[in-house]
């Protein structure tokens, strides 16, 4: 588990950035936090990470959109979807077999068909209005690349 705040949107961008270095082909990250605590924040700048120039919105009332970098990103909004077959009716497995990164807000949702692959971030909010505690938690397909992480993210691991 990785465990960081920032403070400030600039941080939380910068964080997604930093953290898309990392990423390859087929990888699922799963954001987890309420309304307000820079889940898409953090997605603008994982797509401006993996080299998307098209700016991210909230896909909440489209569900998914698709953005082409160096990978594509597939964003998603899993707010009120929740039974699983809900979110396999959007084509996700599809989209990360042809190579791109699944990205899902509200991601718990998702937990039970991708958990087990997944990188895990959660958001919470910090000590103050503008920062926010978030958690890294990848899966063990991640073991090989935790240092990599690690170095991205800027902290050192704990727990
Ligand atoms: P979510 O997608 O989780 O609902 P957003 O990223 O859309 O959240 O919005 C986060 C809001 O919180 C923005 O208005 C942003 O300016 C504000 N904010 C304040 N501090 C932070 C921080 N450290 N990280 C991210 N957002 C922050
Ligand atoms: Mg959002």
């Amino acid at each position: 588990m990785i465990r960081t705040v920032t403070r400030g949107e600039d941080a939380t961008r910068s964080l997604g950035c930093r953290l898309a270095q990392v990423l390859e082909e087929g990888d699922v990250v799963l954001l987890v936090g309420g309304l307000g605590t820079g889940k898409t924040t953090f997605v603008k700048g994982l797509a401006e990470g993996l080299g998307c120039a098209e700016e991210v919105t909230s896909p909440t009332f489209t569900i998914c959109h698709t953005y082409s970098g160096r990978l594509d990103v597939v964003h998603a909004d899993l707010w009120r979807l929740e039974r699983v077959n809900e979110i396999r009716d959007l084509a996700l497995e599809e989209a990360l077999e042809g190579g791109a990164v699944l990205v899902a807000e509200w991601g718990e949702a998702a937990e039970p068909m991708f958990g087990a692959e997944a990188l895990v971030v959660r958001f919470s909010e910090g000590d103050s209005e503008d920062s926010r505690e978030v958690e890294i938690d990848p899966s063990p397909i991640f073991e090989g690349r935790l240092g990599a992480l690690e170095a991205a993210v800027g902290v050192g691991a704990s727990g």
